[in-house]
């Protein structure tokens, strides 16, 4: 007879531990290494391509975000002459008439076609277009550079949006968000860019946006830096040959920016999205690749963004060219977390909360930024206990009040900013409850010379 508390001892032993989800849940302050016994070793070019990315190929000219698309043709433009090996032409124009341009480079059969900044306040990734017209110009002997001539030719559509991008707003000048046009092509700037892709036929497609900052990484407290994604082509979300070509650059990719953003990689939704240009490209037939540059704090101008852009982009079209990405683990795509839940930008915890005509009550605040990188724009989210609300940053003002800014009418008449769910955030915070001793305004933008209340 088998010795029954013997035997469930070693069932215990044995099963011990539990079975753990795949994801880790590390407290949201520590950096954490996730699994990444899967991901292929970082390309061995990588560091020294990084180092001449300093010195030689980043563009002068493009260090704030916010450009027109006149600005970045003007630097561009030159970049990616005829005498360098490129051709351009101009396939169409926006709603408001600006042009809509196309360049090409490259030698090779394997036809690779890249847009950017069909979002126009999505702007990294152009910057980098950018900075690989540069690259590809200018080190025309650089084996990277040589191989990729030899083996493919590459279709940029930089700035598909350029009305968007004048304003630095998302839609286009007609209020049409061109990602969910695909299927109707109702703008000019969608008809564009959908023509584009069927007169090329494309072996791989990179579709390059910008997501939201305060994005997490899966349930973690990590922003994402890049989020990733081979746009599924159905509902059901099967792999092809295609996709799976999709799956391994982005593999190829994850390589490359995993010593620099380790654990701030993540997945974007594969639900199929039949007006999204990104999945119908993948359903065309083509590889496509999602490349979306959410945040890393500080970058206030995405300009290290802006690098991870250049050098993702160098190690998928390396891996396409030489045909590197075959065979790449299909876990590394798969077992990135996925875009998680989105934190606000600033909580202002602990104070008092004044307003006019009202007894002062203790009260939280949740906000907003237009630009959450810059501190502009704030609009409020929330007021109360707000406690378990994350934000991206938090301001203590225990001890301290909130008190409304006043406004003065031209007229004489005088009144104060309302401090309401979706207002715009106008508010002092006061020592005491009058508004007498001011330690911090919020006049909308945050004063980057005083960040936050001094507290002695
Ligand atoms: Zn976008």
């Amino acid at each position: 007879m088998p010795n029954l508390p013997a035997l469930s001892l070693l069932l215990c032993v044995l099963l011990w531990p539990p079975m753990s989800p795949a994801q880790d849940r590390e407290p949201a302050t520590t950096p954490t290494t996730p699994p990444d016994t899967m991901v292929p070793p970082a390309p061995a070019w990588l560091e020294a391509l990084d180092a001449l990315y300093d010195q030689r190929i980043r563009v002068a000219g493009l260090e704030d975000r916010r450009f027109a698309p006149e600005q970045w043709w003007s630097l561009a433009g030159p970049l990616a002459s005829d005498s360098r090996g490129f051709r351009s032409e101009r396939i169409g124009r926006s709603a408001e008439g600006r042009p809509l341009r196309y360049v090409s480079w490259g030698e090779g059969d394997t036809r690779v076609l890249l847009w950017s900044q069909m979002h126009g306040d999505e702007s990294t990734a152009s910057m980098a277009l950018a900075d690989l017209f540069r690259f590809l110009g200018e080190h025309p002997r650089h084996p990277l550079v040589q191989r990729w001539r030899r083996h493919t030719s590459l279709h940029f559509f930089p700035i598909v949006n350029p009305d968007g991008a004048a304003r630095f707003q998302r839609r286009n000048a007609q209020g049409i968000d061109i990602n969910r046009d695909a299927r109707a092509l109702a703008t000019p700037e969608g008809r564009a860019l959908h023509d584009l892709r069927e007169r090329l036929q494309p072996r791989f497609g990179f579709n390059l946006h910008d997501q939201d900052v305060g994005t997490r990484v899966g349930d973690t407290g990590r922003g994402t830096a890049i989020a990733l994604l081979a746009p599924p082509y159905n509902q059901a979300r099967e792999v092809d040959a295609a996709r799976a070509r999709a799956i391994e650059v982005s593999v190829a990719i994850r390589a490359a920016l995993e010593p620099y953003v380790a654990g701030r990689i993540a997945r974007w939704d594969d639900t199929f999205n039949p007006r999204a240009f990104g999945d119908l490209t993948a359903q065309a037939g083509v590889s496509t690749i999602l490349v979306e540059s959410g945040g890393i704090e500080g970058d206030l101008q995405k300009q290290q963004l802006r690098k991870l852009n250049f050098l993702a982009l160098a190690a998928a079209l390396d891996a396409i060219a030489t045909g590197a990405h075959a065979g790449l683990p299909h876990a590394a795509y798969r077992e990135l977390p996925e875009n998680g839940s989105s934190w606000a930008d600033l909580r202002i915890s602990g104070g008092t909360l004044v307003l006019p005509g009202r007894a002062p009550a203790r009260a939280d605040l949740v906000l907003e930024f237009d630009d959450a990188l810059l501190e502009r724009g704030a609009t409020v989210l929330d007021i109360g206990d707000l406690a378990g609300r994350p934000a991206r940053r938090t301001i203590d003002a225990t001890g301290l009040y909130i008190v409304p800014v006043a406004i003065a009418g031209s007229d004489g008449s005088a009144g104060v900013h309302a401090i309401a769910p979706r207002a715009r955030a106008y508010f002092h915070l006061s020592r005491d409850p009058q508004g007498r001793e001011i330690v911090w305004t919020l006049a909308g933008d945050v004063d980057p010379d005083q960040p936050a209340p001094a507290r002695d």
